[in-house]
This record gives structure tokens, C-alpha cells and sequence, in this order.
């Protein structure tokens, strides 16, 4: 089997009760084994929030979610401990998300003493293969994280993540922290790791060149909603969204052969907790009309990707 992997209405219904932010509303998609999804926006765009959804540390309370074929919303709670598993993260910052007191053997070893039955020199191997795999001397296995440089550390955080084989991988900007010359090599390793896993990866990012590069799928999200999601080579190539043509113009490091119509977007983005009314990006987009002030623009079928706006046929003609 080709081993699908499913999201779909991934909605509002995953943000944490105490929250008014319309983080997701409305997004779905597929996420098939060896591929990624790069999720793209301005900070404040609920970027994070989908991430802390799809890595299901809270239940979903409602919409639908599902991975290998099993639900997640109606899944007892045994099934969600072990659906956990298969959904593992990589954060911006290594340094952060690295326990201090722990050495590498330790860190790697831990998800394999809580989740599986290998004996000890079963998962020392383990931790040694893996430290391999992700370009670690195995002799560091005894040093702690302040011991490495900042691109080694995310390759331990890398192969963390690794050691129960997931299906998923939500890295939220794992590599904007890293100086320029090491952030090829920890894109390089991603991209590595998925040929020969087909782990399938959220690319949270607001790097469009990093984009360019390891997506396969594209969602450009605008405070909470997507509002652009395809094939990432269609949307680089002629974005149809008001505020994805602002996005993708905006950045030097694009072929400039890709570049549509440049639009400044003008003004600042707008408070998620007070988002404007109709569609958000109203008060910044040279399109807007009356309607789009006060009708919420859906995610609908537009030629070959989903779009949300009102008047994407008529600017795109
Ligand atoms: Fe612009 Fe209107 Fe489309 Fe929103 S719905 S992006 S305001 S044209
Ligand atoms: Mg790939």
C-alpha cells in the first residue's frame, strides 16, 4: 500500500477551549508518506497553532483528523498514546527543546524505555545507528547539549524525533535559528531522512527559499485561515491569492521569473484575537471591495488548489 497518511478538516475545534482565535478554520489536507507540507505566514498567523494540533497534545474536540486510517477525535485514550507517537516534533530551538542535565544516549534512549520492550543493548544500538544516521559521532553519546554546536544540536533534536520511526514530523522553523552555512546541511538531512524513511513532514516556515526547496505541498496562511493550498511548484509559479502574490513578490531570494504583479501589502496585521471582519486581509489587499469587508471569504476548489477570496477569478483573468 502507499501508506496514506490522512488530515482532513483539521477546524477551529482544536484550539484550546479558553481561546478565541479562529486559528484553523476551514483547512484541509492530505499528507502522504514521504512528502511535505510547508505551512508559510507572517508570525501571529496560527502557524503554531496547526502545529500544536497536529501533534495532538490536546484531543481535538471537534472536525476530523485522522493518521494511518485512524480516527483521532473519537480514539480512546490508549489509542491516542500510541497515535502520538507517530506524530513527533522539531523546534526552532534546539537549545530550548534539549534537556540540559541530559546527555545525547539519554535523550535518544528515553522514548524507546517508555514505548518500546527492546532490552538495553537493543536500544543502545538503536541510539548509535541513529546518531550515525543523523551525521553524529557515536562516541559523543555520553556529552550533554551545551557540549555541541548549535547544527549538532538539532540534529540530536532530529534524531529525538527519529527513534520511534514516526509518520510524521511537525518542525516548526527548526533551522531560522541556525547560522546561513548550517542551515543547507539541516535542510540536506531532512530531506535525506524522508528518501529513506518516507516519514512525511509539516514544514512550518516563514523562509520562502527553505520552502522552495523541501515542499511538496504549499498552505500560505493569513491570520488563522488558510488562504492558498496546492502544489507548491503551481503557487510559486502564479499565485492566485491577493496576499500570497504580496508574499512570494516581497522575498529577493525568488526567480524572478516567478514574480507576478508586485503588491505592497500596506498596514500592520491586524490582532488574531480581533480579527477584521469579511475577509481578514481586507484592510491590506488593493483588490478589496464592499463585500469582502463583510463576507467571510470560504476555502473553495479553484482550478487545480483551494483559494479563499471572493474576487481571485476576477484579478486573475
Ligand atoms: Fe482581497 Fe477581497 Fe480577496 Fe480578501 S476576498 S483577498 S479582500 S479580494
Ligand atoms: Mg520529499
Amino acid at each position: 500500500s502507499r501508506n496514506l497518511t490522512r488530515y482532513y478538516d483539521v477546524s477551529r475545534g482544536f484550539m484550546k477551549p479558553h481561546a478565541t482565535v479562529k486559528a484553523l478554520n476551514g483547512v484541509s489536507f492530505d499528507l502522504r508518506a514521504g512528502q511535505t507540507l510547508a505551512v508559510v505566514g507572517e508570525s501571529g498567523c496560527g502557524k503554531s497553532t496547526l502545529a500544536r494540533a497536529l501533534t495532538l497534545i490536546e484531543r481535538p474536540t471537534s472536525g476530523e483528523l485522522a493518521i494511518d486510517g485512524v480516527d483521532i477525535v473519537t480514539a480512546n485514550t490508549a489509542t491516542l498514546k500510541e497515535m502520538r507517537s507517530k506524530v513527533q516534533m522539531v523546534f526552532q530551538n534546539p537549545y530550548g527543546s534539549l534537556n540540559p542535565r541530559k546527555t545525547v544516549g539519554q535523550m535518544l534512549e528515553e522514548p524507546l524505555i517508555i514505548n518500546t520492550q527492546l532490552s538495553r543493548d537493543e536500544r543502545r544500538e538503536k541510539v548509535q545507528a541513529m546518531m550515525k544516521k543523523v551525521g553524529l559521532r557515536p562516541e559523543f553519546v555520553q556529552r550533554y547539549p551545551h557540549m555541541f554546536s548549535g547544527g549538532q544540536r538539532q540534529r540530536i533534536a532530529v534524531a529525538r524525533a527519529m527513534m520511534l520511526n514516526p509518520k510524521i514530523i511537525v518542525a516548526d522553523e527548526p533551522t531560522s535559528a541556525l547560522d546561513v552555512s548550517i542551515q543547507a546541511q539541516i535542510l540536506n538531512l531532512f530531506m535525506d531522512l524522508q528518501d529513506e524513511t518516507q516519514v512525511g513532514y509539516v514544514f512550518i516556515s516563514h523562509n520562502l527559499s527553505v520552502v522552495e526547496h523541501i515542499a511538496d505541498q504549499l498552505m500560505v496562511m493569513y491570520l488563522g485561515s488558510a488562504v492558498e493550498f496546492g502544489d507548491k511548484e503551481k503557487i510559486f509559479s502564479r499565485p492566485l491569492h491577493p496576499y500570497t502574490k504580496a508574499l512570494l513578490s516581497s522575498t529577493p531570494t525568488i526567480d524572478p521569473a516567478h514574480r507576478t504583479i508586485k503588491i505592497k501589502i500596506t498596514g500592520e496585521l491586524p490582532s488574531p484575537l480581533n480579527p477584521p471582519s469579511g475577509c481578514t486581509f481586507h484592510k491590506r489587499c488593493p483588490y478589496a471591495n464592499s463585500r469582502c469587508s463583510s463576507e467571510v471569504p470560504q476555502l473553495r476548489k479553484v482550478e487545480d488548489r483551494q483559494i479563499a477570496c471572493h474576487l481571485v477569478e476576477q484579478i486573475n483573468q
